[in-house]
């Protein structure tokens, strides 16, 4: 494929969703410039789960075995449920080993592979105000870059910029929302002076009422902490005594020593409103959304990354067919992609929308609920479908790391 036939693609966002796509299409020829706002990959912190889902095609194509190799990736992590401290209950996808995978790592890793090709660019501290367009289609985007505002020209864009992607309003498209009841501070330790004492999988202990506690751990010998519950998290995250009243006694036995001496106003915390919305439709001319940008996940049970990665492995197999069978990229192709991914982006989400009205129900009903709903799906046979995905999505032009140029 030659590049000069190939049309100039604009990623708005240099997350999973928008650099897993850089590195399809840059490994097959396209040229790729990705616009992000932040100056680096150290974004704020996340949940670090992958399910299986994804985890093979990361193993096939050697990203997997070099984030290892990196000590930037755990590989075969069981993620737990538990009621209350102690009552192991199913999880409703099943049985899940996934990985815990560094973001930072990740985008890092695939941002060196894509640097590996002439025709990538990915320019940090770049925003992405606002589209430009000609006779209805987006020819441009109206950018901010240390002050100043520019114009960046491509022939084709690719929202990936997350939630909250001010693009959305911005071509006027309609968003539809599902309200959830509890917001979560995420905080985060370091354990490198008692490393023995992470724990090896990720474990989510629910409470009742709201409250869910998940703890994980992840480089750097660090613990990542979520505290879910109603009411007012933000004002929470800002007030020590009363955070610390409400977490320290969700925190497993091995754990707790360790964090009523860590947990301290040092200590990392950020807030998280959870959302969960999705467009009704994925595109304009010459614009397509991906990943959060078009249906924002919540974290339960650990699916947003998996599901903007996935986008992006059915989206560079459409625009890599059409391109290669001589077709424009127009809204035909887009509507192909939205196809394939939407329904998998609506059943998980309907699937989060009913986990977090499960865990609003007092304790005992949740753990009856919990149960129920384990046995349920293990006799229907869905147990492991949440974490292995609803569709088959294979990388159809994946180029293994180890034939990529030195
Ligand atoms: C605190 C937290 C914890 C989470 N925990 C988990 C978890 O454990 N497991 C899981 O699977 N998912 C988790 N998620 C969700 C997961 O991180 C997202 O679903 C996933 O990252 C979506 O990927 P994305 O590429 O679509 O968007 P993002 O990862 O959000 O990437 C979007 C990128 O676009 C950039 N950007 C935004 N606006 C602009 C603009 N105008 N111009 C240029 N750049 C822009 C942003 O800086 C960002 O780098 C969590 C999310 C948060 C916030």
């Amino acid at each position: 494929m030659s590049q000069t036939t190939n049309p100039q693609v604009v990623i708005i966002g240099a997350g999973p969703a928008g650099l897993l796509l850089a590195y399809q299409l840059v490994s097959n020829g396209v040229p790729v410039r990705v616009l992000e706002r932040h100056p680096d990959f150290e974004r704020e912190f996340r949940g670090e789960f992958l399910q299986p889902a994804v985890l093979a095609t990361l193993e096939q194509f050697g990203i997997l075995p070099l984030l290892v190799e990196r000590k930037l990736a755990f590989p075969d992590v069981e993620r737990r449920l538990f009621v209350g401290k102690t009552r192991r209950v199913m999880v409703p996808g099943g049985k899940e080993r996934g990985s815990l995978i560094s973001q930072a790592g990740l985008l890092g890793v695939l941002h060196e592979l894509c640097g590996r090709f002439p025709h990538y660019r990915l320019d940090f501290g770049t925003t992405a105000l606002q589209t430009i367009r000609e006779n209805g289609r987006v020819v441009a985007l109206k950018t901010r870059r240390e002050g100043t505002e520019g114009r960046v020209d491509g022939d084709l864009f690719v929202d990936c910029s997350g939630r909250n992607s001010g693009l959305r309003k911005d071509v006027g498209l309609q968003t539809e929302s599902n309200p959830i009841p509890a917001d979560v501070v995420w905080l985060r330790f370091d354990f490198s002076d008692a490393p023995e004492a992470l724990p090896e999988s990720l474990d989510v202990h629910m409470f009742g009422k709201g409250v869910v506690a998940v703890f994980h751990r992840t480089t750097r010998s660090r613990l990542q902490v979520a505290y879910s519950a109603p009411g007012d998290l933000g004002g929470l995250r800002k007030n020590l005594p009363e955070l610390r009243r409400q977490l320290l006694p969700t925190v497993p036995e091995t754990l707790r020593p360790h964090l009523e001496a860590k947990l301290d106003e040092n200590t990392e915390t950020q807030f998280l409103r959870v959302v969960v919305d999705r467009l009704e439709r994925w595109h304009v001319p010459g614009l397509l959304f991906l990943g959060d940008a078009a249906h924002t996940m919540s974290p339960s049970g650990g699916q947003g990354l998996n599901l903007a990665l996935r986008d992006s492995i059915v989206a560079a197999n459409h625009l890599l067919d059409a391109l290669r069978a001589g077709q424009p990229l127009d809204e035909r192709v887009f509507q192909k992609i939205q196809d394939e991914r939407r329904p998998e982006a609506d059943q998980i989400q309907a699937m989060q929308t009913r986990v977090h009205r499960m865990v609003m129900a007092p304790l005992f009903v949740e753990h009856l609920m919990f149960t129920v709903l384990g046995l349920v799906l293990k006799l229907s046979k869905k147990a492991s479908q949440g974490g292995q995905g609803l569709a088959q999505v294979d990388m159809r032009y994946g180029i293994p790391v180890a034939q990529l140029p030195r």
